[in-house]
């Protein structure tokens, strides 16, 4: 789950590390009361779920408070990278001596916490990795003994030679390895973490994304879920009980089981076609997820064709026959179906799919061929 940068800030501020004060409103009069209240020049910053906000447009210098309600005005209702702008941060501004990049991310390579720092923060740490790598400094953490102090203190050397400033940074590193592990995150990270003028290290912005795997153990951190930011095709997803993930190809899937979803996309691309999407409809298939799925998929403007590839174990097969049966008089699709069923209760299934005219093959690997055949037909 993503979260705004006011909210990262905020658990970030109950780990102890140096967040600047700031509000968070949804009209340009709000921002100007806090202007008043601050007697300080403010910055007023978006709150979506993408980086890259500064480039966008969504971040301004306010030096009066009337600048503050222009801005908010302004950057209330922008479209950043097809994000609409419903709140923005109001956040004391402050003055930049360098801008650093310390992150934290679950490397599956090595399996461990990976910590990276760089001197070149403010931009996109891909960039950097890509340009410039020996700019990043990265440490995989022992997960038994965790970041040892001396680790922390290598790393922020690495960013600031001055040593006492490398202290003060190495407890940064060490705050957010905490709020990382702690709140169970995916990515933490602060970028630019700035130096200012007296020297004082300040997170200047704030991104953690929460392991969706964990958040039971977080029930206060339900509330941090900003529906308007998310894809509201995943979210419907969501509420049938279905894993869906949008992709950029165009054969819609269909697919029970993670496994067998990977599996079906991987036989796709192996035959030069591109999944639309990936979709697992759970072990136990109701008719109604099938419904719900099939919407889903009829939503993405790409698809040309749906595969299904359904091996029935637990999953009957006759039941996810009758959702088709049930989602296609219903939905009346605009596009074709090619359908694998093999196990439990296959032949009551292929007798329901008679209905629609639709002959179900029992093989993986010719449905699919079918489903690469017709999206090529289209295109
Ligand atoms: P992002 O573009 O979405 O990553 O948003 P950031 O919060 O990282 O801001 C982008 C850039 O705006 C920073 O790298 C800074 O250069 C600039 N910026 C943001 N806040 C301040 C501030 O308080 N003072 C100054 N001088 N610049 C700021
Ligand atoms: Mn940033």
């Amino acid at each position: 789950m993503k979260i705004h940068e006011y909210q990262a800030k905020e658990i970030f501020g109950k780990y102890g590390l140096p967040i600047p004060k700031g509000e968070v409103v949804t009209t340009p009069d709000e921002a100007r009361n806090i202007a008043v209240r601050y007697e300080k020049p403010v910055m007023i910053k978006a709150q979506v779920h993408v980086g890259g906000r500064g480039k966008a447009g969504g971040i301004k210098y306010c030096k009066e408070p009337d600048d503050a309600f222009f801005a908010a005005q302004e950057i209330l209702g922008m479209d950043i990278k097809g994000l609409i702008v419903k709140k923005v941060l109001v956040t004391e501004a402050v003055d930049i001596k360098s801008e650093a990049y310390v992150g934290v991310i679950v490397d599956r390579v090595t399996k461990r916490n990976v910590i990276m720092v760089s001197p070149a923060g403010g931009i996109d740490i891909e960039e950097v990795a890509a340009k410039t790598p020996e700019k990043i400094m990265k440490l995989g953490v022992d997960p038994l003994l965790g970041l040892l102090p001396y680790e922390a203190l290598k790393l922020a050397r690495f960013v600031y030679p001055d040593i006492k400033i490398a202290r003060s940074a190495g407890g940064v590193i060490r705050k957010l390895y905490d709020a990382f592990v702690h709140s169970d995150a995916s990515l933490a990270e602060i970028n630019p973490l700035v130096l200012n003028n007296q020297d004082d290290l300040v997170a200047l912005d704030a991104k953690i994304n929460l392991d969706d795997s964990a958040l039971f153990r977080h029930p206060d951190y339900e509330n941090l879920r900003d529906l308007d930011a998310e894809d509201p095709a995943e979210m419907e997803a969501k509420r049938n009980d279905l894993s869906y993930v949008k992709l950029n190809g165009n054969i819609g899937c269909c697919v029970n089981g993670a496994g067998l979803a990977m599996a079906t996309m991987d036989l796709v691309k192996h035959f030069g076609g591109e999944p639309a999407n990936f979709l697992d409809i759970g072990g136990s298939s109701s008719p109604e997820k099938v419904l719900a799925a099939m919407k889903i998929i009829l939503n993405d403007p790409n698809v040309v064709v749906i595969l299904f590839n359904i091996f029935g174990g637990i999953t009957r097969c006759d039941d996810v026959a009758n959702g088709m049966v049930w989602a296609v008089e219903k939905l009346n699709p605009r596009v074709p179906i090619v359908v694998r069923l093999t196990g439990t209760n296959e032949d009551k299934a292929k007798k329901i799919l008679e209905k629609l005219d639709l002959s179900a093959t029992s093989s993986m690997e010719d449905v699919v061929k079918m489903a690469v055949n017709e999206a090529r037909s289209v295109v």
